[in-house]
């Protein structure tokens, strides 16, 4: 199999929030997807590992906010690169709430959905929710943030190396493929992990 077929998949942005008890949540999400529309269905396939699974499977609620191609890079820190189980990532960030009293983003957002889960598969790494579309509201007109449009654009990109003389030793680089930060020194230790998004030293590649 030639797995890189797999990049060939275009995806858009999103962030699914939920809430436990009074804690709000979002992590950012690339597979959200319509299923089917009458009754209109919304398939959301999250990672295992992260809260919003657990969070899900016990309240049966999630909010699902679509990225606007002004979403900052920060705002991909705040929800991508840390766990909601030990920070409050709505902590001082402005939101607004759907019926259902999660939270919603009030910019940087083309629409939003509110969902209730009606079936759950589960599928190794990842479980698919299968949800009911409570309510759907446009927010924006501006283009939806698709996976290509932020690694092109939103993504810090390395910065180019400073010239230095010759008889100096050159510092490596080293450039984490997921989110963009960049370790320098003699060599990656083999159990680095990115300070940004916590992926391990697989993900990282020396900039020549
Ligand atoms: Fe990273």
């Amino acid at each position: 199999m030639d797995s890189t077929a797999f990049f060939k998949l275009a995806y858009g942005l999103y962030v699914v929030t939920t809430r436990k008890g009074d804690w709000d949540n979002g992590m950012i999400c690339n597979t959200v997807v319509q299923v089917a529309n009458k009754p209109e269905r919304l398939a959301v396939s999250i990672n295992k590992s992260n809260w919003t699974h657990d969070v899900v499977k016990e309240t049966g609620l999630m909010n699902v906010c679509a990225l606007a191609e002004s979403a900052p890079f920060d705002l991909f820190k705040r929800f991508g690169f840390q766990s909601g189980r030990n920070v409050e990532k709505f902590e001082g960030f402005p939101l607004a709430r759907g019926a259902n009293g999660l939270a919603m983003l009030t910019k940087d957002c083309t629409a939003v959905f509110e969902l209730k889960v009606v079936s759950y598969t589960d599928l190794g790494t990842h479980g698919m929710f299968v949800c009911e579309v409570v309510d759907a509201k446009t927010v924006s007109d501006a283009p939806t943030m698709t996976y290509a449009y932020y690694h092109a654009n939103v993504k810090p990109k390395p910065a180019a190396p400073a010239a230095a003389p010759s008889s100096e030793k050159k510092t490596r680089r080293w450039v984490c493929k997921i989110c963009g930060y960049v370790y320098e020194g003699d060599e990656l230790p083999a159990d680095f992990e990115c300070p940004w998004c916590k992926h391990p030293a697989s993900d990282f590649e020396e900039v020549l």
